[in-house]
């Protein structure tokens, strides 16, 4: 029998995950949500201990071992990750999450008893954690593969759309099949499992460049739907919440991002933007300036308003202290600092916050990116630190650019912009970048954190 406290203590746990969602919406109270959602979770992993799931005995020693190592292992990646492979480590903890539900969908066909009735409400929940657990899982192996570049966006299908399409109606088929069955062959259900775990790989497979934000949320919301699933499978309310939260968080910042570039998420889909394109036909002459911190300390220190705008650079140098220091410094000298964040600026959502919170950057400093295209037309310098994509002026000039029509931080509005890069070399999306040859930009050369360093050192020499 089931003890009633025990459900009254998932409600807690599951009140737990609401109000600690909720804090995760802004920065100051993010750390408090995190915590609080993670006791949630410890709440639900102990009441489960605790929850009799039909005739089966708990396995204590399974659950155990289980427990030990996974949380080694994640305690061991998380405190040793870079901040910079942090969208990697999101992709892998998110395959593994895909993983578990296919791992208990299948476990679930093996165990239905004598005489289940196929075309059932329970079978269909059973196939769709199946599938979208296995497109989860396999799809953010991919996406790993991808950030981490070891998978090229080089490597695509001949069709993919066909391809996938084609894919696609065939697990519905089998699906169906498999329902309209008297008595289960596991054979199809083996079957479906290979189709799915190949349908995730070519799913994400020809999506590439400047869209893999939109695809990581996207496999994140699949991973919470499945474990949704599996909630229903064993009747779990933690589970059935849980799941729900994940996939509905994971669907809005899809939409999100989407809409920060400017993209349905079909033509994400479909799109499957190419990461490799040179766009080269831009009528700007490509001839640049460069700057010398010297030169670039004394612009700073005399102007009135500065915005800064950061990107992957930022995080790959580490930059993030040093460049709170030129602030605090450039606010000691009267000059008023902003930074200007764009939606998909460095390689996961929300990764300048983060990264800036870590240096104690007040987040009211932060303007979101249409607040900072209003202030720029009032800026004296933007100094970009380590972004490319995100102020590529192409966006929205070049319509056979693959970023054609992403919103960018429009730099080009203020009156100066210095950016610093250690060279002309291109961004994550590969294309090349019309704003270094404008006629308000210099470039200053150099790992960020040094250029940022030796900018410190002239303005207290200046
Ligand atoms: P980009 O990748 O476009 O550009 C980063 C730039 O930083 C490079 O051009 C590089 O130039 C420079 N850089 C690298 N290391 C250093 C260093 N140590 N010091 C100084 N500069 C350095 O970054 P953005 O942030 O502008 O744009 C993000 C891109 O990533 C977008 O295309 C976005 O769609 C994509 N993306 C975003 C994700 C997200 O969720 N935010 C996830 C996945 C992809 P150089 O080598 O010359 O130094």
């Amino acid at each position: 029998m089931k003890d009633p406290t025990l459900d009254f203590l998932y409600l807690i746990a599951i009140v737990l995950f609401v109000v600690g969602l909720k804090g995760l919406s802004h920065p100051e109270s993010a750390r408090r949500g995190n915590l609080l959602a993670a006791a949630g979770m410890i709440l639900g992993i102990i009441i489960t201990l605790f929850y009799p799931f039909g005739n089966t005995p708990n396995n204590y020693a399974w659950i155990a071992s289980g427990a030990v190592v996974g949380g080694v292992i994640g305690y061991l990646a998380a405190i040793k990750v870079k901040m910079t492979k942090m969208p990697e480590m999101v992709s892998i903890f998110n395959g593994f999450g895909g993983a578990c539900t296919m791992l208990i969908a299948i476990t679930e066909f093996k165990t239905l008893p004598p005489g289940t009735e196929f075309m059932s409400g329970q079978v269909l929940t059973i196939i769709f954690s199946l599938f979208i657990g296995s497109v989860a899982f396999s799809g953010s192996f991919v996406a790993y593969g991808k950030l981490d570049g070891f998978l090229r966006d080089s490597i695509k299908l001949p069709v993919p759309q066909l391809f996938n399409g084609i894919l696609l109606l065939g697990i519905i088929v089998l699906s169906g099949y498999i329902m309209s069955m008297d008595e289960l062959n596991y054979t199809y259900v083996l079957i479906l499992l290979l189709l799915s775990i190949l349908y995730g790989i070519t799913f994400v497979l020809p999506i590439g460049g400047g869209d893999m934000p939109v695809v990581i949320s996207l496999l994140n919301s699949f991973t919470g739907l499945g474990a949704a699933g599996a909630g229903l499978i064993y009747g779990n309310q933690v589970m059935i919440v849980g799941g729900i939260l994940v996939g509905a968080s994971g669907t809005f910042l899809t939409v999100l991002m989407c809409e920060a570039m400017n993209r349905s998420l079909i033509n994400v889909i479909i799109g499957g933007l190419g990461a490799t394109t040179l766009s080269s036909d831009s009528d700007r002459e490509k001839v640049y300036r460069e700057a010398t911190h010297g030169d670039t300390a004394i612009l700073l220190k005399y102007s009135q308003k500065v915005m800064i705008v950061p990107g992957y650079g930022l995080a790959v140098a580490q930059a993030q202290h040093a460049c709170q220091d030129l602030e605090s410094m450039l606010e000691k000298e009267g000059v008023q600092v902003f930074y200007g964040i764009h939606p998909v600026a460095g390689r996961m959502p929300g990764h300048m916050n983060v990264l800036l919170a870590e240096a104690d950057v007040p987040y009211e400093k932060l303007l979101e990116m249409d607040d900072s295209n209003s202030e720029l037309p009032t800026t004296d310098v933007v100094l970009v630190i380590g972004a490319n994509d995100v102020v590529n002026p192409a966006a929205k000039e070049d319509e056979g650019s693959p970023i054609y029509g992403m919103p960018i931080i429009d730099v080009e509005m203020a009156k100066n912009v210095i950016i610093m890069k250690r060279s002309m070399r291109t961004g994550y999306a590969g294309i090349d970048n019309p704003l270094f040859y404008g006629e308000k930009s210099k470039m200053l050369f150099g790992d960020a954190k040094d250029s940022l360093n030796k900018l410190k050192a002239e303005i207290t020499n200046a």
